[in-house]
């Protein structure tokens, strides 16, 4: 019985995979603000060009550079476990397997994007970068990032998130960021809300508007800004998760993989363990790959497939996909890296074509997963990471229903180390079931009625 797999460092993939390179039905390009396809020396003040040009390739696969691999031999390749203990519990024929991005430094997969996006704004001469964080998963990745290679990093938090979590900020600290609570003082964006709304609690919208503001206005021109979802680039810089999670489990001997499952905020450690997955796919193999959202935050599930903005001031170009409206202010649960309006272009196309199946669980149903996982496999899971699952033991019990070895894969995208207030609140029975209700779904999606419309592009085939 091997309960893991793990990769030698040498066994780890040299490329990134680009499934722009292999959709049936291309990726439609982001807009400006005039309603036509924006060029990339417009984004060259807010990101760098290497980063511009990989945001836009549609080259299949993408070489990583020797100095990134050294970095990312600190934690990875990660390992590949089998939930022997989860299976016995659920009394299910089901293999589960889950793959263990809880592993690195900061505590989940974002430090695989981060290391990456740190490293060619250095190639490219930048000394500084900005960001946003809401809970403070991204901040603290990000300045992992640059503390290893001495790159100055400036994180945005929302005020309410700085103020009631404290750890994430501290741990930002520790590895050299300075972050300040948003909105502050030291941005146009912040001081105008601050002098209508001094009281604000602050949003994610409005620390994107400072970060951006932050970096573009540095007159040295050495400041760009770092996004740690959504983007291209991001799902592009994931995907070394599936492609060692394949590789893992051929060495345990497993032929076929029959579900593969991981929760979506933007979409970037789904799109990770799932794109070389929907590669075989797109090639012919019969896998069923579940993305999942809470009920509270139904974008793929509820959300139309759009023309919207990435940020609620508008400073990001139009992008297609499924999204709530960029003026949505989703309820406040505790998964916070899935309280995000849109989901990542890449993803919204793969779930147009009908390759990606959506599904959205409440968060009850999720913490419940969270802590049998807990008190099985050992391991408390982030709140996000419970979405991937809840859904992986709806599919053991169907699976138990149906009398099928089934083979099912999920991605651990995070542990929840630093999110046990949320685990406090369930057990004191805090926590309620909530479902947007339709009614709720109508003003922020309104405000995209005279905005450019997406073809629904697809090819049929699932
Ligand atoms: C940020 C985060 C997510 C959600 O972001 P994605 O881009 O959708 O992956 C999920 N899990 C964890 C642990 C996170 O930190």
């Amino acid at each position: 019985m091997q309960t893991k797999v793990f990769l030698n460092e040498d066994e780890m993939p040299r490329q990134w995979y680009n499934i722009a390179a292999d959709l049936p039905s291309p990726l439609q390009p982001p807009l400006g603000p005039d309603g036509n396809p924006i060029t990339p020396d417009m984004l060259a003040p807010v990101f760098p060009m290497n980063i511009i040009e990989q945001e836009v390739s549609t080259e299949r696969w993408i070489d990583i550079p020797q100095e990134i691999l050294a970095i990312l031999h600190k934690w990875r390749p990660t390992p590949l476990h089998r939930a022997y203990a989860l299976e016995k519990a659920l009394g299910t024929p089901a293999k589960i397997y889950y793959k263990n991005e809880s592993v690195s430094p900061p505590g989940s997969h974002k430090p695989n994007t981060a290391v990456a996006q740190a490293w060619y704004n250095k190639q490219f001469g930048i000394k500084r970068i900005t960001t946003e964080t809401g809970a403070g998963q991204w901040g603290s990745a990000l300045a992992f990032a640059c503390s290893l290679l001495g790159l100055e990093c400036k994180v945005y938090m929302v005020r309410i998130s700085f103020d009631q979590k404290p750890f994430r900020k501290i741990m930002m600290q520790t590895w050299g960021a300075n972050c300040i609570a948003s909105p502050s003082t030291e941005t146009n964006a912040g001081r105008n809300i601050l002098e209508k709304y001094p009281d604000t609690p602050g949003s994610l919208g409005i620390a994107i508007s400072e970060a951006i503001e932050a970096a573009v206005t540095d007159k040295s021109g050495q400041t760009r800004y770092a996004l740690g979802s959504v983007l291209n680039h991001v799902m592009l810089h994931q995907t070394i998760i599936g492609q060692e999670t394949k590789k893992q489990l051929a060495k345990i001997g497993e032929k076929k993989v029959d579900i593969v499952i991981g929760c979506a905020g933007g979409g970037s450690n789904f799109a990770g363990l799932s794109f070389p997955f929907l590669s075989d796919k797109i090639n012919g193999a019969n896998i069923e790959v579940i993305a999942v959202e809470p009920t509270s935050c139904p974008t793929m599930t509820k959300g139309p497939f759009v023309y919207d903005h990435g940020d609620t001031a508008k400073m990001t170009p139009l992008l297609p996909m499924h999204s709530l409206g960029h003026d949505f202010i989703p309820p406040p649960i505790h998964a916070g890296g899935l309280r995000y309006h849109g989901m990542a272009p890449l993803v919204s196309q793969t779930i147009v074509e009908g390759l990606v199946t959506p599904r959205a669980i409440g968060q009850i149903e999720c913490y419940e997963a969270a802590v049998l996982f807990a008190r099985t496999e050992g391991i408390i899971p982030a709140p996000e990471t419970s979405h991937a699952i809840a859904a992986t033991i709806q599919e053991a019990k169907k699976a138990s229903e149906e009398g099928k070895e089934k083979v099912i894969v999920f991605g651990l995208s995070g542990h929840g180390l630093m999110d046990l207030s949320g685990y406090d609140s369930f057990f004191q029975g805090k926590l309620v079931h909530y479902e947007l209700p339709e009614s709720e779904m109508g003003s922020a999606i309104h405000e995209l009625d005279n905005l450019p419309k997406p073809k629904m592009v697809k090819s049929g085939k699932w």
